[in-house]
């Protein structure tokens, strides 16, 4: 499938967030030189995140462009190749495994996956405007901004109502709203959002546009069943409808798990011997950028000790 004359690589990572850019910086240090294709989004998530608190040795946390700039000249300082450039096709039937991209064509003796997972988006005004003033698809990273401040949080699922309870450890209130008038979370965390008194539930509504000046204000609603349409005050809009693995490359190459992620064992070895796979698209868990820097910095190590045996 792939013909013209490829570029041998020891390792080649694709996607350069903080899995890809920490597995770069292992499998840099051990001179490999790897390749690291950026893809369309140079930093990964963190390149869209305003700051970021909770990644170890900035006490008083950092801006998601200054860590993204840190972790590629990091990994860049020790002989990270950085190409900014997407796969666009691979065959990992054969090793050396055979990369496609925009302009080039690649062999890769090892390969570490980290292409991501995107968030679903609601796709509606305001939304990408707004993400990371106000508007976040995270509890966890970014709870603590919203302290005595009132919220909703769109979907219905389990992640919405786990997120929503999280946040009510910080917040005044969680409005949660959601398209009908069942949830498909758990009974037993169904149970607990009854419960508490922060939560309140708005059924069988969509929001249809986020409104602001420089942050969050406003949301605009509509009720599915009666077209009826109101405004929101609220301080923050977190969104938890789904995550998208990007996996799209692999399927029918590597084992996926019945959501797309990429399966892996615990030393982050997918189902071909020699690929290998860290952070978010193998991790539908913990989604974090220091739970996806470990996994990276472990895939590169396992490269490196593939690539002992195998030379
Ligand atoms: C708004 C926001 C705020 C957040 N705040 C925090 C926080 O405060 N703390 C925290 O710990 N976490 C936070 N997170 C989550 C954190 O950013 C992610 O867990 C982390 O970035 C996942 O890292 P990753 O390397 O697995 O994937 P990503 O960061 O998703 O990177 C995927 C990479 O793959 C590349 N890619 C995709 N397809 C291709 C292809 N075909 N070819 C080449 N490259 C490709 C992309 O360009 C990108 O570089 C936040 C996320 C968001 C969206």
């Amino acid at each position: 499938m792939i013909d013209k004359k490829e570029k041998q690589e020891k390792t080649i990572i694709i996607g350069s967030g903080p899995a890809g850019m920490s597995a770069a910086l292992y499998a840099a240090r051990a001179n490999l030189e790897p390749l690291v294709l950026s893809g369309m989004e140079l930093g990964g998530q963190v390149s869209v995140t305003h700051i970021v608190e909770n990644y170890p040795g900035f006490p008083e946390g950092i801006e998601g462009p200054k860590l993204v700039e840190n972790f590629q000249k990091q990994a860049e300082r020790f002989g990270t190749k950085v190409e900014f450039d997407s796969a666009t096709e691979v065959d990992l039937s054969t090793r050396p495994f055979r990369v496609k991209t925009w302009g080039n064509e690649y062999l890769a003796e090892t390969l570490i996956i980290t292409t991501g997972a995107t968030p679903r988006h609601l796709d509606i005004p305001g939304e990408k405007e707004f993400t990371g003033r106000g508007v976040s698809y995270c509890a966890t990273c970014d709870g603590h901004f919203f302290q005595g401040k009132d919220v909703i949080v769109v979907g219905g699922g389990d992640s919405a109502l786990e997120e929503g309870l999280f946040l009510t450890r910080y917040v005044n209130s969680v409005k949660i709203i959601h398209r009908r008038e069942e949830l498909r979370a758990g009974a037993i965390l169904q149970n607990r959002a009854f419960k508490n008194d922060k939560v309140e539930f708005i059924w069988n509504t969509v929001v249809t546009e986020i409104i602001g000046d420089g942050i969050v204000d406003t949301v605009k609603l509509k009720n599915v069943k009666t077209g009826n349409e109101e405004e929101l005050k609220t301080d923050g809009v977190f969104i938890f409808i789904g995550h998208i693995p990007n996996t799209d490359l692999y399927e029918g190459q590597l084992e996926l798990d019945e959501n797309g992620y990429v399966q892996v064992d615990r030393f982050m070895q997918t189902s071909v011997p020699g690929v290998y796979a860290a952070g978010e698209v193998a991790d539908s868990h913990f989604r974090q950028v220091i739970t996806s820097a470990g996994m990276g910095a472990g895939a590169a190590m396992q490269a490196i000790h593939f690539l002992e045996d195998h030379s």
